[in-house]
């Protein structure tokens, strides 16, 4: 019995905590008994954060840039950003209308945060990334997960959505490309939903952008305010600097939106953590303003490992895998892998167990896609060399093979 003291906060007791993370962590464990594991769980960048933007931290550092900066960001990194926003996504914004916080995670959790309300709604596409569902539980409002399959090449159509809204719907989430699948919305799928989205005026719209560099075969990237500027004052466009200039561990996010949104965010965010790393923001900075090419690079890099992947999953047998037009991720179904059992002696009968399987006998890691609200499926990061890459997806078709 849970004594009184142990008494949780009833939004978080009833939340999963992030399946990403609890992978990473079992990596990190069997690492640590001298495993050696192949990781193909985490969704980051495998390069080095940039040289510039290194030497920027460093500078700061030396120039004293150590204290406290304004809650919502450095004016610098925040004009940086609104720039980004004007010249890559042909948002007119200004430097008042961004806001910088600690990692996308941390714009995204401030703007649920500062809107939600007990019965509101928040309608959510499967599959979705991890935390978004158990973002908006934590805030007390009910996730209203979408089922968006293979058919309609995993994305939401505007049907769908228009069955999803309802009075008590506060926040539509979209992600593209997406993680875990790595689909991309075109302009008029995107055109679509807006239609949908003008015939209910209470509806927030959270864009999550974050592989937006990302686009392969090249795939034009749209996000939604861009599409239909009439959505702009209620839609948050959110980006940051982990992925396009693998600077993960920076955790520095961004996003722009109504000035209301954005100033219930820097209440919440001036209680809370008071900004981002100063340290961060100025190699954040260095980012946006450096030399651009790392991006059209990694692009380069991660489109010729999926090729590769996708080529090398697909023809396993028991997965089958089509092919995704961004992020840096595969998404493949494992459901003719499903009733058998592992030399080990496991009976497979979810998709977690493949996953759990995937580790314990193949030294793989991965996650599974019930996790990312659709099942029977895994999500292969490809976020690694090639040779890696290819040991991996040897060490899973031997795997496949002893499955009786
Ligand atoms: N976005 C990455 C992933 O999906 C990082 C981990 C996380 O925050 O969930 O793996």
């Amino acid at each position: 019995m849970t004594s009184e003291i142990q008494r949780l906060n009833v939004h978080l007791a009833s939340a999963q905590p992030s399946a990403t993370y609890r992978m990473m962590d079992r990596v990190a464990a069997k690492r640590a008994t001298g495993a050696k594991v192949i990781s193909l769980s985490a969704g980051e960048p495998d390069f080095d954060t940039p040289p510039h933007v290194c030497e920027a931290a460093i500078g700061a550092i030396r120039a004293g840039h150590t204290r406290y900066t304004q809650v919502a960001g450095l004016r610098a990194l925040r004009e940086a950003v609104a720039e980004k926003f004007n010249r890559e996504n042909g948002l007119d914004v200004r430097w008042q209308d961004t806001i910088v916080c600690s990692g996308g995670k941390q714009v995204i959790y401030n703007a649920l945060a500062a809107t939600l309300n007990g019965g509101d709604e928040v309608i959510v596409p499967a599959p979705y990334w991890v935390s978004y569902p158990e973002m908006a539980q934590l805030c007390g409002a009910t996730p209203v997960v979408v089922p968006c399959g293979a058919d309609v090449g995993f994305k939401l159509t505007p049907d769908a959505l228009s069955k999803a809204i309802s009075p008590r719907t506060r926040w539509l989430i979209l992600n593209s490309p997406s993680n875990p699948t790595g689909a991309v919305y075109q302009r008029d799928e995107l055109a679509g939903l807006a239609e949908v989205l003008l015939a209910h005026p209470n509806v927030l719209v959270l864009s999550d952008d974050i592989y937006e560099h990302l686009t392969f075969d090249g795939a034009e990237f749209f996000t939604l305010a861009q599409v239909e500027p009439r959505l702009k004052d209620r839609t948050l466009t959110m980006n940051g600097v982990s992925k396009a200039y693998a600077m993960t561990g920076w955790r520095i996010g961004f996003g722009t939106g109504p000035a209301w949104l954005l100033e219930a965010m820097e209440k919440l965010q001036g209680q809370q953590t008071s900004g981002a790393s100063s340290i961060s923001q100025h190699a954040a900075l260095a980012a946006l303003q450096g030399p651009q090419d790392f991006i059209r690079e990694s692009k380069e890099v991660f489109q010729a490992r999926r090729n590769m992947m996708v080529e090398l999953l697909d023809s396993t047998p028991g997965l089958s895998c089509t092919m995704p037009g961004g992020a840096f991720y595969a998404f493949a179904s494992c459901e003719d892998l499903l009733g058998k059992t592992t030399p080990a002696g496991t009976l497979l009968r979810t998709d977690e167990d493949v996953a759990l399987a995937l580790l314990e006998e193949a030294n793989v890691a991965v996650v599974h896609g019930s996790a990312f609200g659709l099942g029977p499926y895994i999500r292969f990061a490809y976020a690694l060399d090639n040779d890696s890459l290819r040991q991996a997806c040897e060490a899973i078709r031997e795997f496949c093979l002893s499955l009786k």
